[in-house]
């Protein structure tokens, strides 16, 4: 595989899936999405079609009570979506690789459906600061601190960053769907797990082109491998009214935009 084929493969990816792992607010939705490669890529095109559950397919809420492991991993995972969004931006705009703004837009998406959950049970939400790089809990500050450190000395660097992110929220978001039995947060970690596999494929992808290799940390390697190896997927597969678009651009770089609500 040439690495210009790969690249304009993850940049089409990008552009077409990435900027909406999650689909709109008005409810699961089918649209399409295109990625264009521009001059250093041959000009290859590519259209992509999604369809995702939006905030309105949540199962409904439990009368059980909440335990607190359940509100411990739902409260850890929400500063967790944030930690991704705000490592992205800042190393976006570092490396101005758009790989990383356009991902950014999707954790955004998983915040926004954490601080669902967080309001539907009346829970505090940890996220009183939306700057880049403020967190409640000090495990994060200190997380995006060394994060955005390490992915400040190369682009390659920054492409490790977003892997060991992403290997890290699906450790974390298995664990989480792990002590639960409540449909609503299995449905949501599993859109988000979802996303995860799609960034994880990316970033992995953009390390391949380069010719880089990645260490496993958080995730056994024959797991991170068989991921990273797996095809782009697709949103929630509830057939249903709504639209979105994604669009993707590429001059050598990839870019795209989503509107959705999650
Ligand atoms: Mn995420
Ligand atoms: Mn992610």
């Amino acid at each position: 595989m040439t690495r210009t084929w790969i690249l304009a493969v993850a940049f089409v990816a990008i552009g077409a899936l990435l900027a909406g792992d999650l689909a709109s607010a008005q409810g699961p939705g089918r649209g399409w999405g295109r990625g264009r490669a521009g001059m250093q890529m041959g000009g290859r095109r590519g259209m992509g079609q999604r369809r995702g559950a939006g905030l309105s397919r949540i199962p409904a809420a439990s009368d059980v009570p909440l335990t607190d492991s359940e509100i411990d991993a739902l409260v850890g995972m929400r500063e967790e979506e944030k930690l991704a969004r705000d490592v992205y931006l800042t190393l976006g705009k570092k490396w101005n690789a758009p790989v990383f703004t356009n991902i950014s837009e999707a954790e955004s998406r998983h915040m926004a459906a954490l601080a669902q959950l967080l309001n539907r049970y009346k829970l505090v939400d940890p996220v009183t600061d939306t700057a880049v790089g403020a967190f409640t809990n000090p495990k994060f500050t200190v997380l995006y601190d060394s994060l955005v450190h390490g992915g400040s000395k190369s682009l390659i660097d920054a492409y490790k960053v977003g892997a060991l992110i992403e290997e890290l929220d699906i450790a974390d978001l298995r664990e989480a769907k792990s002590g639960t039995t409540r449909e609503d947060f299995l449905f949501v970690y599993d859109n988000l797990e979802r996303g995860s596999r799609n960034h994880l494929r990316a970033f992995s992808a953009q390390l391949r082109a380069e010719g880089e290799t990645y260490e496993a940390e958080h995730l056994a390697q024959a797991d991170f491998d068989a991921i990273a190896a797996g095809d782009m997927e697709r949103g929630g597969a509830q057939a249903g009214r709504g639209q979105r678009m994604g669009r993707g651009q590429g001059r050598g770089r990839g870019q795209g935009r989503g509107r959705g609500g999650w």
